[in-house]
């Protein structure tokens, strides 16, 4: 029997042996309902049409007219839209005054309805005038849409910046019977959390002219729709997800180029945009008309400059102009052009990104190529939905890239296919979104006391504290107002969290927008720049003003920055036990420096160049635990002869974790970062951190906690399954690593990995959740309590945890001059009570305390070596130095540093260096310190900065000798 052109892909030769698995999802048969009761007009449109409800079109009506807010979740061309547009329109008919908005996450989409809603206009016989109102909406006619118009399609961008003109839409507010928020699934992470505060302000405008809008929400299928829609919107909702819409059988393909890779030593590695290239033209080649969706805009352009160059060689066979790519960025009559194209067939292939992942109409295709993994079952599902004419088999073929999540569903299909999608993320607890939305409210409508926390959950304090900051204004009758005569909105774009914008402009115009981070990685001094299939080398940027000029140029390599990452504690929230296993979570500083970049000619590297930058600082939510000495201790017997292999093994871990993030939680694996180290300061221990990659944090590593456990087993089921020896992409490398990939272990990594998995098990797995924002008084009680009991250095680290926060607290400073007294170690308690005495000149227990000090020689048992200094600390003590003198602590540090006390010493420097982070015989010192602990990144961190601060110290100077 001859193969079908679809059928033939997975029998010829050249691919079949890459295939992991063909699922052959059937056709299905559709079932229908009638609703009683029905609308004359509308019985009569659907008999003219020929229409069947299906069963969950007739269920969102019913529910719809029952006034419920109701969110429907069915696949692509499940006729969602008719489903929710014909009890909107019957409602219009009953109502002559009633109004509703439409808001689709893209102009794209909102104009491709608008066709839709004035076609029912017309076969309805109704006046409803229609329109779009967005960013392409003449100036002239939009006067005319807001007094008329009952049907206004819009977009969050524009909604977001029209906000606050509401007194010109009073007409179209007071009688706002629905809003419908299409493809609600987009909205998620930053975007999505952006776009629920923008419907709450929405909602308060709707309140203000006294109406009360309904709300209708369409998705793709999610795990939580009804969490979805309760965060974007505030409402209760009624689900509707029974798909009863018929569809056509189709393959979907699992393609992995990496398949026979590991069997083949001399061969190199296989770069999946060639073979997706390859397939792409296979497919075009049989005259299926195809989509090819990629990972990134560059990809995109790519894909399609290669297909256009060989479509030259197949004399005539295909036609490069019915090849093209479509990525937003590009002008909307650029991308309507394309969109038409594949409906009338003038295009047989077209590469995209996920941007015509939406709901745009571009009728159904042949066969879709998904290039790697999207990063969610959500988009994937939407992407292969774009294949599948009526009556006809389709194909889906998802092309698995080298990294971690794209090899476990290749390896795990059963997993991949009866996998639940994600759960969508909002969060409305970023702060600065908050500030950003609540100056918007403000200028919408001056807020009275209260109602911050009706619309927005956030409490007037905020508010108050906006009132200090200057940003607001509080009225005499107590409302809160802005101040300024602009609009805050242009301020605050709703696709990101800061507001700084860099301009990439070529010979004078401007090329494309990009926030500072991505300047970082994309258009730094030296970076290859693609856009639309363009390379551009940078010639300059100045991020004070804001732009980065670039100039066309053909070259045969791209560049890929390299960076350090700090990350320190600012506070925890609360920590979770699973058995034995601790996770951390709470508030974190990031900071990364880019300081080099690489020239690569595929995976060849053709050099490094050093960079220029100042570091990007951010502060953000993430989670941490520990690895205890135990373990490194154990990897050093099994390793014996290897270096790092502890660190490789926490860096290993570090990545396979990031690597399968996204099988649990909704987010791209780029929203989020990472840090590992052999030594943390602020947990003193082995640490690896996890965290949201954006400033203020945006809930993903939040849920990542609850579902943490899930992940361990799926990353330690990945690393044992990897056939790799040492690491490779597919288990332990990282595509973005800061650190070029060095040290990896992977036999550390996967012991790591197993240890923290057998301590969830220990303690009968039982989980627990503790808030730890103890106030310092309940740490202090705590420190006083290990105090008692002699455990010393427990009752230490508390006190340090106060002071860290509270220097000048009087309880802290005067019980850690206790303990160290008890320790014996009296120089330093000698501080710590002087500091308290001068906190509280009065307080006779600091007063006698330092008595005993001063005039009682130290403790004959406690350590010998500090014996003979006695005398010498006594008599300093009696000189009346200045006790906060940031000298004074130098000299104990030194004096304890030349005693071997490298904990005390360390101590001290740090109480220093909070004081003045500028004094660099300190910072030295620390970088001794450190490099006496053997902790030697640390050492080199702190050499760097006091040789920032002076490099020709002599100390400094004697640090990087020591450590060069
Ligand atoms: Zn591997
Ligand atoms: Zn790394």
């Amino acid at each position: 029997m001859l193969d079908s052109p679809i059928d033939a892909f997975k029998n010829d030769v050249r691919f079949r042996d890459h295939i992991a698995h063909v699922e052959t999802i059937p056709a299905k048969k559709a079932s229908f309902k009638k609703i009683p009761d029905l609308n004359d007009t509308i019985v009569d449109y659907l008999d003219s049409k020929d229409i069947k409800l299906y069963n969950h079109q007739a269920d969102t009506y019913e529910a719809i007219k029952r006034d419920e807010n109701v969110i429907l979740t069915t696949t692509t061309a499940s006729g969602k839209t008719l489903a929710f547009n014909l009890p909107i329109m019957d409602s219009l008919i009953e109502d002559e005054k009633a109004t509703a908005l439409y808001i689709y996450p893209a102009k794209a989409l909102s104009n491709d309805q608008l066709n839709v809603l004035k076609d029912l206009e017309s076969d309805l016989g109704i006046d409803i005038k229609p329109r779009t109102y967005d960013g392409d909406t003449p100036k002239s006619q939009r006067y005319n849409i807001r007094q008329k118009s009952r049907v206004i399609l819009t977009n969050p961008y524009q909604l977001h910046l029209i906000l606050s003109w509401h007194h010109q839409w009073e007409r179209f507010y007071r009688n706002l019977k629905y809003i419908v928020i299409d493809e609600a699934h987009y909205y998620r992470g930053v975007f999505g959390s952006n776009v629920a505060f923008l419907i709450r302000r929405l909602k308060r405008i709707a309140n203000f002219y006294g109406s009360d809008p309904q709300f209708i929400l369409s998705s793709a299928t999610l795990a939580n729709p009804l969490e979805l829609a309760n965060k974007l919107t505030g409402e209760e909702f009624t689900l509707v997800d029974n798909d009863t819409s018929p569809c056509g059988e189709k393959d979907f393909i699992l393609f992995n180029p990496f398949k026979n890779y590991r069997n083949s030593a001399e061969s190199s590695a296989p770069s999946i945009h060639v073979v997706t290239a390859d397939i792409f033209r296979y497919l075009m080649l049989k005259n299926i008309q195809t989509l090819c969706f990629t990972v990134s805009r560059k990809i995109t352009e790519l894909i399609a400059m290669w297909s256009k160059k060989d479509a030259k060689l197949t004399d005539g066979k295909l036609d490069n102009s019915r090849i093209a790519a479509y990525r937003a960025g590009y002008r909307p009559e650029e991308r309507r052009e394309i969109e038409d194209g594949l409906k009338s067939g003038k295009y047989l292939g077209v590469t995209c990104t996920n941007a015509l992942e939406l709901g745009i109409d571009i009728g159904s295709l042949d066969a879709v190529i998904i290039s790697g993994f999207p990063g969610t079952m959500m988009s994937t599902w939407q992407q292969s939905g774009r294949a599948g004419r009526s009556n006809q088999k389709s194909l889906a073929i998802l092309l698995a890239f080298e990294n971690q999540l794209d090899q476990y569903y290749m390896n795990n299909p059963k997993a991949f296919f009866s996998k639940p999608q994600e759960k969508a993320i909002i969060d409305l607890s970023n702060p600065i979104l908050q500030e950003a939305h609540l100056l918007c409210a403000a200028n919408e409508l001056p807020l009275k006391k209260g109602e911050a926390l009706k619309y927005f959950n956030i409490s007037d304090d905020v508010l108050d504290e906006m009132v200090r900051k200057d940003d607001l204004y509080l009225s005499r009758v107590g409302n809160y107002t802005y101040k300024y005569d602009d609009n805050p909105a242009f301020d605050h774009s709703l696709d990101q969290i800061s507001s700084e914008e860099f301009k990439i402009m070529n010979n004078g115009r401007l090329l494309e927008t990009m926030e500072r981070s991505q300047v970082y990685r994309e258009a730094h001094e030296g970076a290859i720049l693609i856009n639309k299939g363009e390379t551009y080398t940078v010639d300059n940027i100045n991020l004070k003003s804001g732009f980065v000029n670039v100039s066309k140029k053909n070259v045969d390599y791209h560049t890929m920055v390299l960076n350090d990452t700090e990350v320190n504690v600012v506070s925890k929230e609360f920590k979770r036990k699973y058995g034995d296993l601790t996770i951390h979570f709470g508030e974190l500083n990031v900071k990364k420096d880019y300081y080099k970049y690489k020239k690569m000619q595929h995976s060849r590297v053709l050099g490094m160049y050093p960079l220029d930058l100042p570091p990007l600082k951010f502060k953000t939510k993430g989670l941490w635990f520990t690895i205890p000495q135990s373990v490194k201790d154990e990897l050093k017997r099994m390793f014996p002869d290897e270096d790092e292999v502890f660190e490789g093994g926490l860096h290993g871990a570090e990545h396979a974790l990031i690597g399968l993030f996204p099988l649990q939680v909704m987010c791209d694996r780029f929203d989020i970062g990472g840090m590992s180290t052999a030594y943390h300061k602020d947990t003193e221990d082995a640490t690896i951190f996890i965290y949201d990659g954006y400033e203020g944090g945006i809930g993903i590593c939040e849920k990542a906690v609850d579902v943490f456990v899930e992940l361990l087993e799926s990353t330690l089921d990945l690393i044992k399954g990897c056939k790799c020896r040492n690491g490779c992409p597919s288990c332990i490398y990282s595509p973005k690593c800061g650190n070029d990939n060095k040290p990896l272990h992977k036999k550390a990594t996967e012991y790591i990995l197993q240890y923290m998995l057998d301590e969830t098990q220990k303690n009968n797995s039982k989980v627990v959740t503790e808030e730890v924002k103890v106030n310092d008084d309940d740490l202090y009680a705590q420190a006083l309590n290990f105090y008692t009991e002699h455990q010393y250095s427990q009752s230490k680290d508390l006190l340090h945890e106060i002071l860290n926060d509270e220097p000048d607290n009087l309880n802290a400073n005067l019980l850690m001059a206790h303990v160290l007294y008890e320790q014996g170690i009296d120089d330093v308690a000698t501080y710590y009570a002087r500091k308290a005495l001068k906190i509280s000149p009065s307080n006779t227990n600091a007063a006698d305390l330092l008595q005993k000090l001063q005039f009682t020689p130290a403790k004959v048992e406690f350590v010998n070596k500090k014996v003979d200094k006695t005398e010498e600390i006594v008599s300093d003590v009696e000189t009346d130095k200045s006790f906060d003198d940031v000298d004074t602590l130098y000299e104990e540090a030194y004096d304890l540093f030349n005693q071997g006390d490298l904990d005390g010493a360390r101590e001290l420097l740090e109480e220093l260096l909070a004081i003045d982070d500028t004094h660099v015989e300190a910072t030295a010192l620390m970088g001794f310190v450190y490099r006496m602990g053997g902790v030697f990144p640390k050492a080199v961190e702190y050499a760097r900065k006091a040789s920032k601060l002076d490099k020709n110290n002599d100390m400094v100077r004697e640090l990087i000798k020591e450590l060069s």
